[in-house]
């Protein structure tokens, strides 16, 4: 199913400049489109067709670089498309024999909103996940601009489009895919325990790892940040290093979030409860219980930034998880994880001796031998359905 989200823009003073500029421009392109096709058919009885415009994009994008050749060539394909589709409906009425207007020149205020027709091409939603509080869209020649998100949107961002009312901007998201309502009950419960081998753990003994291309991207961003340390200030071949490390935290994002959105789809399809850790207590404890100082193994660990990249990905994933929870009517809840770590799931005894390694848990009252994150996220799901049960009961 394909739906519409729509949400006020907050522009800085400056954006909303760019976003009044990127409008008029779009709007001059659309009516010297539109003299171009009506000249030709006068003087020479020519067609002009939506290509002919398109190849010429280049040109003048090439002639007005400051002007025309500041937006997204694609959102200015977008506008050409939209002339020919005036025209088309033009000629579909005359071809019904009804006499209809010619398509007009758009004036001010009568042409309110740009499209670029696909998310990534010259714009970005969520241009800056990680963000602890805002939302932003990307827009090329514009900048991140801050969305007033009232909701979560659902499905895959397809297009994006700006419009302007009156004195205010709004960003309309149209998303494909859109879940049609509550998922069925699976009858399914799991606790989830984040780390840094894999990403998530659940109660029921699946891994989910974090993405090798994750951690190759995450060595390479490495190096391009020790690389970019060594250049001079104010040099070109700064100038170039700091690029490369820009591009390449993008790049890492949009891994992460990919497989974020991937990961989540997979635990809401599953299960009707899921619990996990309290990231605003995790984060607060995790280095003292020794996650963070004692690493797994399978981690490429070389450095304190390389495996940060992979553990930030967790406050990313639990948003998402969220978002995608609450379309579904799932069920979510966050526990306090002291001690899930150190307890025994079988007999409960706690001691920080049952953690042999990062990855292995060995009770040393009862015995008890298994994966350590497969332990936690046991304890994890016992201790959300005990506030479960607390919350019913009260
Ligand atoms: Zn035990």
């Amino acid at each position: 199913m394909r739906r519409a989200f729509t949400f006020l823009l907050r522009p800085t003073v400056k954006q909303a400049a760019a976003l009044a500029a990127c409008l008029e421009d779009h709007r001059t392109l659309y009516n010297a489109a539109l003299e171009h096709r009506r000249t030709a058919y006068a003087k020479a009885g020519v067609s002009v067709r939506y290509a002919d415009q398109s190849a010429e994009l280049k040109y003048i994008r090439a002639d007005d670089a400051g002007g025309q050749g500041r937006w997204s060539f694609s959102s200015q394909q977008a506008t050409l498309r939209r002339l020919d589709k005036a025209f088309r409906a033009f000629f579909d009425r005359v071809k019904a024999g009804r006499t209809p207007g010619f398509p007009r020149f758009k004036g001010r205020g009568r042409f309110d909103s740009v499209e670029w027709p696909r998310d990534g091409d010259g714009c970005r939603w969520d241009s800056q996940p990680e963000h602890p509080s805002a939302t932003f869209v990307r827009l090329q020649g514009v900048g991140h601009v801050r969305v007033h998100q009232h909701r979560p949107i659902r499905g895959r961002v397809k297009t994006i489009s700006v419009k302007r009312e009156g004195m205010r901007w709004y960003v309309v998201l149209s998303c494909d895919d859109v879940p049609t309502g509550p998922l069925p009950a699976t009858g399914a419960v799991a606790g989830i325990d984040l780390g840094v081998a894999s990403l998530v753990t659940t109660s029921g003994g699946a891994h989910v790892a974090n993405p090798r291309h994750l951690a190759a991207t995450a060595d390479r961003l490495a190096a391009a940040q020790r690389d970019l340390a060594r250049k001079k200030r104010g040099s070109k071949r700064r100038h170039k290093a700091v690029a490369r490390v820009a591009a390449m935290h993008g790049k890492v994002r949009r891994q992460r979030l990919d497989h974020a959105h991937k990961t989540a789809l997979v635990l809401v399809r599953g299960y009707d409860v899921i619990v996990h850790e309290d990231l605003r207590i995790t984060n607060m404890t995790r280095s003292a219980s020794g996650t963070i100082d004692a690493p797994g193994r399978n981690v490429a660990a070389k450095s304190g930034l390389n495996r940060s990249i992979l553990d930030a990905g967790w406050g990313v994933f639990l948003t998402i998880l969220a978002h995608k929870a609450e379309s579904a009517g799932r069920e979510l809840i966050a526990v306090n994880p002291a001690g899930t770590s150190r307890t025994c799931a079988r007999c409960g005894h706690c001691a920080k001796e049952n953690r042999v390694t990062q990855a292995a848990f060995a009770c040393t009252a009862c015995g008890h031998a298994t994966h350590a994150d497969v332990n936690a996220a046991i304890n994890i799901l016992r201790a959300g359905l005990a506030l479960r049960r607390a919350a019913e009961a009260a």
